[in-house]
Formats: C-alpha cells, sequence, structure tokens
C-alpha cells in the first residue's frame, strides 16, 4: 500500500480526521472509538497501530499521566475509482443549472468524491450530484477526485441567444436633437433671467428624452454593460416677437425709437458693469405707465447672450455624459443567486431602463440648471457685453449731434 493518501476517520460521514492531512489532533475527543474507517489511495492490506498518549490532567480527573492505549489492527482495503462522469448540459448558457454526476466502481462510494472548478454558485445535492451555476462565458473544467483518482470534465458556457458580448465600451451618447441646441424665434415663455431672450429648459416635451438602451456581456468582469443613447430638444432665441413684451429693437445708433427722454436709459441698460450682474443683460425696460412697460433691445446683441448659454450647456451636457459613463448603474454583475433571470440581456435592460432613464434626465436638468447659474449667466453677459458696449457708444454720439441733455453714462 503506498503512502500517499491514507487517511482515518472516526466516523463513516468522513468529519472527524485522527490520520491524514491535518496533522493537528491532540484536541480530538479522548475516546478511542471502536472502529475506524480508512481511506487510502489504492486498495490493499495494511497495519494500523495508533497510540494514544493521555496528557490531560486536573484535579477532579486523575489520570495517570503518559498513559498510553493502543489499537492495532490487520485491514483490508477495497480499491475505489471513479468510474464515469457525466454532464447533462455540456454547452449551458449562463448561469443555467448543470448537473455532473458521478459514479464510482465499485458504486456506493461517490459521496466521498470532491469537487471543484463548478465556479461561486455551486453546491453538492443530496444525491452527491454536483449542480453548477456559471457566471462567466468561456471554456470551463470541473474536476472530481477521489483520493488521487481525478478526473476531469470540458464543457463551454456561453451567452444566451440574442445576447452579444461586448466589442468595446457601449457608447454613452446625451445630444441635442438636431445636434446641438436650435436656434428658434418663436414666440417663448420669457421667465427665466434673460429678460429679451430665453434658453428654454430641455425635458419640458414629455416625449423628451428619446432614450436607446443597450446592453452587451463584458466578459473580462462577468457582467452586463448598457449604454445609452439619448436627444432632447433644445432651444433658444431672442423674445423680440413676444406681444406681451412691449419689444422695440435698437438696430444702431440712428433708430428712430430712440428719444431724448429713454435714450439714457437705454445707454445705462447697454452699457452694463460686466462684473456687477444687478446692473442688467442689454435689456432696458422702461415704465411707460404705472403697469405697463417697454423693452428696448438688439436681437443681435441677445443672439450672442442666448448662444453663449448653449455653448455652456453643450459643454456641461458633454461632462455630464462622462459623469454618467461612470455611474454604477452602467454596469450590472450578474449574480446567479440573487437574480439568475438577470442573466438574460433583455431582462437586464427592462431591470435598470427606470434608473437609467432618470438619471439621462437628471444629467439634462444638471447641464440646464449649470447654463441657468448665476456663473452661467455671468458667462452670456460677458459674451454679449461688447456688442451692447459698441451700440451704447453709437447712441451716446446721436445724442451729442442732436444736442439733447446731458446722460452720466456717455461720459460728460
Ligand atoms: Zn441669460
Amino acid at each position: 500500500m503506498t503512502s500517499g493518501c491514507v487517511k482515518v476517520w472516526s466516523d463513516e460521514e468522513g468529519t472527524s480526521l485522527l490520520l491524514g492531512q491535518n496533522e493537528s489532533h491532540k484536541f480530538l475527543p479522548v475516546l478511542v472509538p471502536e472502529t475506524v474507517w480508512v481511506e487510502a489511495a489504492s486498495g490493499g492490506t495494511g497495519w494500523l497501530y495508533m497510540v494514544y498518549v493521555i496528557s490531560y490532567r486536573n484535579a477532579q480527573n486523575v489520570v495517570e499521566p503518559n498513559e498510553i492505549d493502543q489499537i492495532g489492527k490487520f485491514f483490508t482495503a477495497t480499491s475505489v475509482v471513479i468510474d464515469s462522469v457525466d454532464v447533462d448540459i455540456p454547452y449551458p448558457t449562463i448561469c443555467e443549472e448543470v448537473t455532473f454526476t458521478v459514479t464510482t466502481d465499485p458504486v456506493g462510494y461517490e459521496k466521498y468524491v470532491q469537487w471543484s472548478g463548478g465556479g461561486c454558485y455551486a453546491v453538492v445535492d443530496e444525491d452527491n450530484k454536483y449542480i453548477s451555476r456559471l457566471s462567466c462565458t468561456g471554456d470551463k473544467t470541473v474536476t472530481a477526485s477521489l483520493c488521487d483518482n481525478i478526473v476531469h470534465v470540458f464543457f463551454n458556457v456561453s451567452l444566451p441567444p440574442d445576447c452579444y458580448e461586448c466589442t468595446a465600451s457601449p457608447e454613452v451618447s446625451l445630444g441635442c436633437a438636431g445636434g446641438e441646441p436650435q436656434m428658434s424665434t418663436e414666440c417663448f415663455d420669457c421667465s427665466i433671467n434673460c429678460p429679451c431672450g430665453v434658453f428654454n429648459q430641455p425635458l419640458e416635451d414629455p416625449a423628451d428624452p428619446a432614450l436607446d438602451i443597450n446592453v452587451c456581456y463584458d466578459s473580462s468582469n462577468c457582467e452586463w454593460k448598457f449604454g445609452v443613447s439619448a436627444t432632447a430638444t433644445v432651444t433658444y432665441g431672442p423674445c423680440n416677437e413676444n406681444p406681451f413684451l412691449n419689444y422695440l429693437e435698437i438696430s444702431d445708433g440712428d433708430s428712430a425709437v430712440l428719444t431724448e427722454d429713454n435714450y439714457c436709459d437705454i445707454v445705462d441698460a447697454f452699457d452694463y458693469d460686466i462684473v456687477n450682474a444687478s446692473t442688467g443683460t442689454g435689456c432696458a425696460p422702461i415704465n411707460i405707465s404705472d403697469c405697463e412697460q417697454q423693452r428696448y433691445s438688439n436681437t443681435n446683441c441677445i443672439w450672442a447672450h442666448e448662444a453663449r448659454h448653449a455653448f455652456d450647456f453643450t459643454i456641461q451636457l458633454n461632462l455630464e455624459e462622462e459623469l454618467l459613463r461612470n455611474n454604477p448603474i452602467m454596469s450590472m454583475p450578474i449574480d446567479c443567486n440573487a437574480s439568475p433571470e438577470l442573466s438574460y440581456c433583455n431582462y437586464a435592460i427592462a431591470y435598470r431602463y427606470g434608473q437609467i432613464e432618470a438619471a439621462v434626465k437628471d444629467a439634462y436638468l444638471e447641464a440646464w440648471l449649470f447654463c441657468a447659474s448665476d456663473v452661467g449667466e455671468q458667462h452670456a453677459r460677458e459674451t454679449a457685453y461688447e456688442c451692447f458696449h459698441e451700440l451704447a457708444i453709437e447712441i451716446c454720439n446721436r445724442a451729442s449731434r442732436e444736442g439733447w441733455s446731458a446722460c452720466p453714462s456717455c461720459g460728460d
């Protein structure tokens, strides 16, 4: 008999090792078993000779130190080998249950077979069958071993039909209908802080955003990766056609709507203090009665102002897109225990759809909130300043030519 793999157990179930593998046996039960079970690499005969040295002592239980008990037995071991290992599904899909059935020769020793290679979710059932579910695709090996007798079973795990492996990182794309924010001269609700122009909040249209969510399998991490492509309608423009604004255009210094009475207020509004937001945006509201205002501005300068909001929105949306790309909701590890049905790609999309949709809407809103913020407004004021400032100079020159009464903002 070879000495490579001899194990002696004090119980038939093989849970209490007396000899072999683990050499630390000093806390085993003191009772010497009447029967022991011998597992060996090969059949044959041998002598099993065990010596117990009892060193436990205390006041209540007086035991002679170093009392020695001995067992000496001649034994015959039967040779047991793995006869076959059958697999019921040689080409399973991810998380699909695969059952390995082992038969020993002679039969009856199946419960002593050790298994490995079945992945994190593998179990041995009461019939000694090995049940494996694998969350990763590719060639796999399950190993059955009975002492030194080892059998490998090769099989392959694939994706379910209509699911695809990622060839690159899935695209995450947030855009505007038409490619960029659209210029529009339609009459707007000019309620935000650009009184003569507007950059409309996206997503006010219930159909926005148009969403396309896709998924692929990332074999390096055994997870689903989601991609999303979204577009929303984003518009901006001047409010010069809004009938409720009483808007009048100052096209240049010779504009017929300029008068000795109104020109200085208009110069004040156009030549705003670039660092002081409270000095205006180039839109001059002048009270013409107790309950009515006339607004004066220049459409080209308003375009410049609103176009800067649109530019900022696009830049911020790109940043939001990058954040979304790295958002943990854009990937999902495949967990064969918690949610085996999510090993199917289309179920994974359905499961994540609401979360991704909410994150996309949030990204558009955050981008809009940035361009409508004080910082965004300051950018727009700075961008349009030169345009309004040139007009203010023209108006002051006109006043000088006409001999209108002095205006402090004209510098005289
Ligand atoms: Zn603005």
